[in-house]
């Protein structure tokens, strides 16, 4: 049985490792390799993702030997990588350099030395197994392959993706996209494509996500995974696109009025999996474990923190949007703001340590009702209606639509995430950057770092 392997490396650990790959040359372009510790994610009987978690590079005197006509490690440097790795549950994937700037094919020096590796992995604790890659002397295009433990190159077709949404080429501009598309031609079919194949999560049915929906729908996305445990209520119709009195009288729930939405754009073609329940089920993040693009847009900051978490743990792009509406009691003074976030792919800042939401405020709002009524007469009023408007709850929804637009296109680069508040009293659109932290319960590496004893180090041993 072939199956379909998807080896993930968010981009800006690609960007790292790469950078300290080629900075492991002594001279032009000799040989380089590394190597990346990856968790497996089973996502069915044919498809397997492969995460990766930290990685290695041996400086050049970890070589025994290191050339344009191939390479050898010292002993050492083997036993070194064992001590860290052997047990951990991690796979391994060795990424190796040809000279040259084509696509390399696998030599058969490389067909020897990986056959006796992966045997040899076979027999240690856990029983990682092999992937290797084979790149240009840039590391820009590549081939890989899976092992079998049994020393065997397996039929499975290994799909590299180092981005932070996956999309297809741009090439042949303009050709053949369906009529309806016409005004959007300009960005070419492969666009279009990654629209169509697309799957996103949304969580969160209320005005924010119903605006997103209807023009993430309209620009190309007809599959989704729709999250909202609520129903329509009257005070929503100020704000959802198309809802009517109707749909509230019959009681409609949020995820059914979304799928009539997206119906109105794709009539045909539209694959939509409703669940009006919350984004604690087992049934909802199943389904969210299939999509390609989280989309958090709900009113609590719970459930904001369970679709971070989601995303931390299987490595999806995350894109958070929320509007405030703040009227001051004493000089009734109004301000209204949007905010789009995008943690970076695979952690280094997320919504609980970037401040975006408070874990704290999270812990409230599913604290037992003695708590929380404790709580409510210290002055927090959790889970009380906020204010609300259609236009700025549309501007936030646009710009995250733009977010998904733009990285398909090549117009916004996400390595390193992106926070965006709109202050529109102010006429102000601020980026708030963010540093990487190193002890956050939610993203860090250190967990990692502690537990293997080594992560994101060039490891560089003397003998
Ligand atoms: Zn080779
Ligand atoms: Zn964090």
């Amino acid at each position: 049985m072939s199956r379909q392997i998807i080896l993930t490396v968010p981009p800006r650990m690609w960007r790292q490792f790469r950078e300290t790959l080629l900075s492991a040359r002594q001279n032009g372009t000799e040989e380089v390799i590394g190597f990346l510790f990856c968790r497996q994610q089973h996502l069915s009987r044919r498809k397997r993702r492969l995460l990766a978690n930290s990685w290695v590079v041996p400086m050049s005197d970890c070589y025994a030997s290191q050339g344009i006509g191939g390479l050898a490690l010292r002993q050492e440097f083997h036993l070194e990588l064992l001590r860290r790795y052997a047990g951990t549950g991690m796979d391994i994937v060795h990424v190796h350099t040809h000279p040259g700037r084509f696509t390399p094919s696998f030599s058969g020096i490389d067909d020897v030395a990986e056959r006796q590796y992966s045997r040899f992995l076979a027999r240690l604790p856990g029983r990682p197994r092999l992937t290797s890659c084979v790149f240009d002397e840039n590391l820009h295009v590549g081939s890989f392959r899976h092992w079998r433990p049994e020393g065997v190159v397996a039929k499975d077709r290994v799909v590299f993706s180092a981005q932070w949404l996956e999309g297809h080429s741009r090439r042949n501009r303009g050709s053949s996209v369906p009529e309806r598309f016409d005004r959007q031609r300009v960005f070419g079919r492969g666009f279009h494509e990654s629209l169509q194949s697309l799957r996103v999560g949304l969580v969160g049915c209320g005005g924010i996500g119903a605006c997103f929906a209807e023009q993430l729908s309209r620009l190309g996305v007809r599959r989704w995974v729709l999250v909202d445990p609520d129903r329509l209520e009257t005070s929503n119709l100020n704000r959802l696109p198309a809802a009517t009195e109707q749909m509230v009288r019959e009681n409609w729930p949020k995820v059914r009025y979304i799928d009539r939405l997206i119906h109105l754009s794709w009539p045909k073609g539209a694959e939509i999996r409703s669940v009006c329940d919350s984004i604690q089920s087992k049934m909802a993040q199943d389904d969210l474990a299939r999509c390609d693009l989280l989309i958090t847009a709900t009113d609590n900051h719970y459930s904001r923190m369970l679709c971070q978490e989601l995303a931390l743990r299987l490595m999806k792009p995350l894109l958070c949007l929320g509007t405030q509406i703040e009227v001051s009691e004493t000089d009734n003074s109004c301000r209204i703001l949007s905010r789009i976030t995008v943690p970076p792919l695979g952690g280094g800042w997320c919504l609980m340590c970037g401040d975006i939401i408070s874990a704290n405020l999270a812990a409230l709002e599913m604290a037992p009702s003695q708590i929380t009524d404790s709580v409510r007469a210290a002055g927090y009023v959790p889970g009380v209606a906020a204010p609300a408007v259609y236009w700025a709850n549309s501007c936030c929804a646009s710009l995250g639509v733009y977010v998904v637009h733009g990285t398909l296109c090549g117009l916004l680069d996400l390595t390193d995430g992106i926070d965006w508040v709109m202050e529109y009293g102010q006429k102000r659109w601020l980026q708030v950057s963010h540093e990487d932290t190193d002890d956050c319960f939610y993203c860090s590496a250190a967990k990692d770092r502690a537990k293997v004893g080594g992560n994101r180090l060039s490891v560089s041993l003397t003998t």
